[in-house]
C-alpha cells in the first residue's frame, strides 16, 4: 500500500511540479527498487523504470528549488551527439543541475515556450519590468545570438537589442550579410534587471531554462553569446570571456562562440575588429561570403 502523505506535503509537491512543468519537464521517475526497499519488499522485477506522478519524498529535499540557489547554477553542457574534437571544451562546474534534466522535449516550439513562461513572476525582476522580452526572429535561425538581458528600450518595446546596443548589432548582423529576420536575437533573462545591473544568479537560474529551450527549439547551427553573462551562462564557466573570446566551442551538440558586447564596444570601439574577426568565422561556418576589404 502507498504511504499517505500529508496534505500540506502534496501542496509543496504539486507547486514544486507545476514550476517544474512550465520549464518543460513533466516526467519524474523513481526506482522500484528504492521505493520496494523503502517498504521492505522484494524485488522481483528487473528494475523497470516506472513514470510517477509525484516526486519521492526523501528526493524532494535534494531537488532544485525554484529561487535561493537553484542547481542551475552548477549545470554542465550536456552533449546531445559525440563532442566533436574540433570544438574546445572549458573546465565546467561538476555537479546535477537543471539544465541536465531539461532534455530536448519533443514537440517544443517556441509558442509553447512562451506560453510556459507566462506573465512570469518567478523571479524579483518581474516586479520592475514593464514588458517581458521573450525573443525575436526567425524561429528556424541558423544562427542565434543570445545577449544578457533587456535594458530600458528593450523593456518599454518587448523586443530584444532595439536600444544603442541593438543598432550596433545590426550593423553587425547586416554586415554579415543578413537581416535581423534571418537570425533569432534572445537574452539570458527576459525581464530587464533595474539599472541594468548584471542579472543575479537566482535570476539567472529561474529563466535560462527558457532559453534553452528556445536554443533547443531552433536548432541553430550556430550560437553566438554577446558578452561575458550569456557566455558564462551556457557554459558554465567563470573563466572571463577574453580567454574563450573568438573559438569554437561546444554547447549541447552545437558549435557555440562567444563574442564582446555590442554595449562594451560602444565604450570601446576598437574592440569591434576583434568582433569583426569573430563573425567572420561565423559566416564560414554559415557558408555566407566574407567580402574582401569589409570591415564593420
Ligand atoms: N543588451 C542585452 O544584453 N540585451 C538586449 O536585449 C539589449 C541590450
Amino acid at each position: 500500500m502507498a504511504e499517505r502523505i500529508s496534505e500540506a506535503l502534496q501542496k509543496k509537491l504539486s507547486g514544486r511540479l507545476g514550476f517544474y512543468e512550465d520549464l518543460g519537464i513533466r516526467l519524474f521517475y523513481r526506482s522500484r527498487i528504492a521505493v520496494a526497499a523503502q517498504h521492505g519488499e522484494r524485488q522481483m522485477e528487473p528494475p523497470a523504470i516506472a513514470h510517477f506522478s509525484t516526486i519521492d519524498r526523501q528526493k524532494e529535499e535534494t531537488l532544485p528549488k525554484p529561487s535561493g540557489k537553484p542547481a542551475l547554477q552548477k549545470f554542465a553542457p550536456v552533449a546531445t551527439s559525440p563532442v566533436s574534437p574540433k570544438f574546445a571544451s572549458l573546465p565546467v562546474v561538476s555537479g546535477p543541475s537543471l539544465f541536465e534534466a531539461v532534455d530536448k522535449i519533443a514537440g517544443d516550439t517556441l509558442l509553447k515556450v512562451r506560453e510556459d513562461l507566462g506573465e512570469c513572476t518567478r523571479c524579483k525582476l518581474h516586479s520592475t519590468r514593464h514588458k517581458i522580452v521573450f525573443g525575436d526572429g526567425n524561429p528556424k535561425a541558423e544562427l542565434v545570438f543570445v545577449g544578457e538581458g533587456p535594458g530600458a528600450d528593450e523593456d518599454a518595446q518587448g523586443l530584444p537589442f532595439v536600444g544603442r546596443a541593438g543598432k550596433l548589432l545590426t550593423q553587425m548582423i547586416e554586415a554579415m550579410g543578413l537581416q535581423r529576420k534571418d537570425v533569432y536575437i534572445c537574452n539570458v533573462v527576459k525581464c530587464r534587471p533595474p539599472e541594468n545591473r548584471q542579472p543575479e544568479e537566482d535570476e539567472v537560474s529561474t529563466c535560462s531554462p527558457f532559453l534553452l529551450r528556445q536554443i533547443d527549439t531552433i536548432a541553430p547551427k550556430v550560437i553566438v553569446c554577446l558578452g561575458a553573462v550569456a557566455a558564462k551562462t551556457l557554459l558554465q564557466t567563470n573563466r572571463g570571456i577574453s580567454q574563450f573570446r573568438g573559438e569554437w566551442l561546444e554547447f549541447r551538440g552545437r558549435k557555440l562562440l562567444a563574442t564582446y558586447h555590442p554595449a562594451y564596444l560602444l565604450r570601446n570601439p576598437p574592440a569591434k575588429s576583434e568582433v569583426w574577426k569573430d563573425l567572420q568565422k561565423v559566416m564560414a561556418v554559415l557558408g555566407l561570403e566574407v567580402k574582401k576589404g569589409k570591415s564593420a
